[in-house]
């Protein structure tokens, strides 16, 4: 047997490999230095190509270019009218922003279990948390594989809830032939170096109505607006606009869009290379049984943003801490998604508790994510999987 690299062997790799990476090639730095040296900026014709690029790719009738995902999570409950006294329900298992958007608009953030298997928020478990106070639910493409859309649309409309679709993982996936961003109500991307495709910081929303494409707009850019249709005041003149909401300056500038216009140029590319990849894992580790891997669902032709392992810990001599630290050893850097939200010492202290959703923690103390980019070699990718093996020979129960 080889010896682990965290016990004096020697490591799989001798250069780090991190779980993830942004790839920017010449092509995208030339799209941003054209911007830098024209006239706009921000908010000129490269933001206004995004959004229709971004609504052709989604098939959805409207695109908002936002600052971050977080601020298109933002907007998102803002334009739902979301505020004091409402609830939300959403999953644990995600980044905090899924639920902290809800915290700003004074509303309260409720935490529906996920699926043990595809690790998705569980629409038996949205039901019974629905009150007369729920107003929406957040759900989220966890690892870009699509939510039970069908379900939660069955859901949102019976109890009329907007359906708002956490999809910072997912650009790029079809659920049953549609592409993410026109099935839920609003749709939220982010475009965070680590995502599939980037514009630094950066995100948008996708809808396909009218009246909350236009909440979205007011709410990005200081609830401000300039036409005269919309106006309550009779303008003054050619310089007027009119503050008719309550909004914020999420807007993406000319550069950050003309770099995601040439990175979504890549996304088929990107998204065949994260398949190939989350294929090659599948073959080395589903037949493993010291591993659990999120179970794939039919519907969902899934953009790979994570590619997990969770650790069936009773058949192994380790911890998943001791797994993680043996990783890096090899010079494999993991990373886990997530620490359900509501752990967190914020979430504590307005009053949530452990043990509210037995499935996330169970899962969140056996997961850690592997590599997973488009730029990874065929050898990265063999790495990693030495790496495992040669973790899981060492440990299994019985070798020591
Ligand atoms: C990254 C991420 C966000 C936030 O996006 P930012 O662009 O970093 O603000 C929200 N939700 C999920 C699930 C994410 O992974």
């Amino acid at each position: 047997m080889e010896k682990l690299a965290i016990d004096g062997g020697i490591p799989v790799r001798n250069k780090k490999i991190s779980y993830g990476k942004q790839w920017i090639d010449e092509e995208d730095i030339e799209a941003v230095r054209e911007v830098l040296q024209g006239d706009f900026i921000t908010c000129g014709p490269k933001v206004a190509e995004l959004e229709r690029a971004l609504a052709s790719l989604t098939k959805a009738r409207y695109a908002i270019s936002m600052s971050s995902g977080t601020a298109a999570l933002h907007c998102a409950c803002i334009a739902a009218g979301i505020g004091p006294g409402d609830e939300v329900i959403t999953t644990p298992l995600t980044f905090a922003a899924s639920a902290n958007c809800v915290l700003y608009c004074g509303a309260r953030p409720v935490f529906a279990d996920v699926d043990p298997e595809t690790y998705h928020i569980d629409p038996e478990s949205i039901r019974a948390h629905i009150t007369e106070r729920t107003k929406a639910v957040i759900a989220v493409d966890f690892t870009g594989q699509a939510v039970k859309v069908r379900e939660i649309r069955e859901i949102c409309d019976r109890y009329h809830l907007l359906f708002i679709e956490d999809a910072a993982h997912s650009i790029g996936t079809n659920y049953a032939g549609e592409p993410v961003g026109s099935l839920a109500d609003m749709t939220c991307f982010s475009f965070h170096p680590v995502k599939t495709v980037t514009s630094g910081e950066g995100g948008a929303v996708t809808t396909n109505r009218e009246d909350l494409y236009r909440k979205l707009v007011l709410a990005h850019t200081h609830g401000i607006t300039h036409e005269e249709a919309e106006m309550e005041e009779r303008p003054e003149g050619p310089w007027y606009y009119e503050e008719t909401a309550l909004g914020y300056n999420y807007r993406m500038t000319d550069f950050q869009a003309a770099l995601l216009l040439s990175q979504l140029k890549k996304l088929e590319r990107f998204k065949a290379r994260r398949q190939e990849i989350a294929a090659r894992y599948q073959e080395a580790f589903g037949k493993m049984p010291e591993l659990f891997l999120q179970k794939e669902m039919p519907e969902s032709d899934t953009c790979r943003h994570l590619y997990i392992l969770q650790l069936r810990l009773d058949s192994l001599n380790i911890t998943r801490r001791q797994f993680f630290d043996a990783m890096s050893a090899e010079n494999v850097q993991c990373q886990v998604h997530y620490i359900p939200v509501y752990w967190f010492p914020y979430y504590r202290k307005l009053g949530y508790k452990r043990g509210l959703c037995p499935c996330a923690e169970k899962i969140y103390q056996e997961i850690l994510s592997i590599p997973l980019y488009p730029r990874m070699s065929d050898g990265d990718v063999e790495d990693v999987i030495r790496a495992v093996t040669k973790i899981l020979e060492n440990t299994r129960k019985g070798t020591r």
